[in-house]
């Protein structure tokens, strides 16, 4: 099994990126991660002025997957997330996040994890949802920041993209360059002071590549429903993305009218907010599963 060391991170995805590993498709990959601020802060007391910007959100990786070509697919099955360490760490910083008109000065605080609960100060225990904020591979054009979601995937901090579920990535670039960090401990949807619970860890992958399946933007599949995901740079833009990528694949798979498609999506699914806070913002639109069988909607056709 190939093994990505967590000294191997990028901080853009890109195709000008060199590949740390190059795999066949349907191989089985482990990628140790950092967490978001590679791991400059063990304590409460560190000094936050001192904190190296540059190295914020280090996606690990890339990997070449042999066979991958622009308008193919890559499938991400994800099949373990391990938190490797005893604690997270949370910030909240004035003018950061959806509030941040009320906080006056940085705050570090660190979490301990026990049991599979997060500590929250306060005395308030929270189960954990290990997810990946971070997690796409290199667009067609320009480098883009692993702190900004957009259809190559990048920091969609999506908490439905966890343990168990599938993500479908559109391939731009010869090897598709595969990328993956920032996990969370536990986040709840918006993200809303700008951090979840970061923490170091390790996640297992599969990589396939899916041919003659072009999407336009990533696509998630869980027990629970398909997902179309959208970011933009408003929560409107991305609401009207979600939803119009679900719109056309239900009407391109089930042979519906766009009007049969959009009377469906505002009855039977959900449209959700991933975050608010990164530099485009994530929706998601949830198809349940019950009403995708009876549809025989499939994400692979
Ligand atoms: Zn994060």
């Amino acid at each position: 099994m190939t093994v990505i060391s967590r000294t191997e991170v990028v901080y853009a995805m890109s195709r000008d990126n060199a590949p740390v590993a190059t795999v066949a498709s349907g191989s089985e990959v482990t990628f140790q991660t950092c967490d978001c601020f590679s791991d400059q802060i063990a304590s409460a007391d560190a000094a936050f002025t001192e904190l190296d910007w540059q190295r914020i959100n280090p996606a690990t990786g890339p990997v070449y997957v042999e066979g991958a070509k622009a308008g193919d697919v890559l499938r991400v099955d994800i099949k373990r997330i391990a938190l490797t360490h005893p604690q997270a760490v949370m910030v909240t910083v004035p003018q950061l996040g959806v509030v941040g008109d009320e906080l006056e000065k940085p705050q570090i605080t660190i979490v301990p994890i026990e049991n599979n609960e997060a500590l929250l100060p306060g005395g308030v225990r929270v189960p954990l949802n290990p997810m990946i904020g971070v997690i796409g591979v290199a667009p067609a054009g320009e480098p883009i920041s692993c702190g900004t979601p957009d259809s190559h995937g990048g920091n969609m901090d999506c908490k439905v993209i966890a343990e168990g579920a599938t993500l479908y990535l559109p391939v731009n670039v010869d090897g598709a360059l595969f990328a993956l960090g920032d996990l969370h401990a536990a986040m709840g949807d918006g993200e809303v002071s700008v951090c979840g619970l970061e923490i170091p860890g390790e996640v297992t992958v599969t990589l396939s590549v899916v041919k003659n399946r072009p999407l336009p933007t990533p696509m998630l599949e869980n027990a629970d429903a398909l997902y179309t995901l959208g970011s933009a740079k408003t929560l409107d833009e991305a609401a009207s993305l979600a939803t119009r990528n679900m719109a056309h694949f239900v009407a391109d798979n089930a042979g519906m009218t766009l009007d049969q498609a959009i009377t469906l999506l505002s009855i039977a699914g959900d449209l959700q907010i991933c975050q608010v806070v990164d530099p485009l913002k994530t929706c998601r639109y949830a198809l349940p599963k019950a009403v995708a069988a009876q549809l025989n909607l499939r994400i692979e056709g």
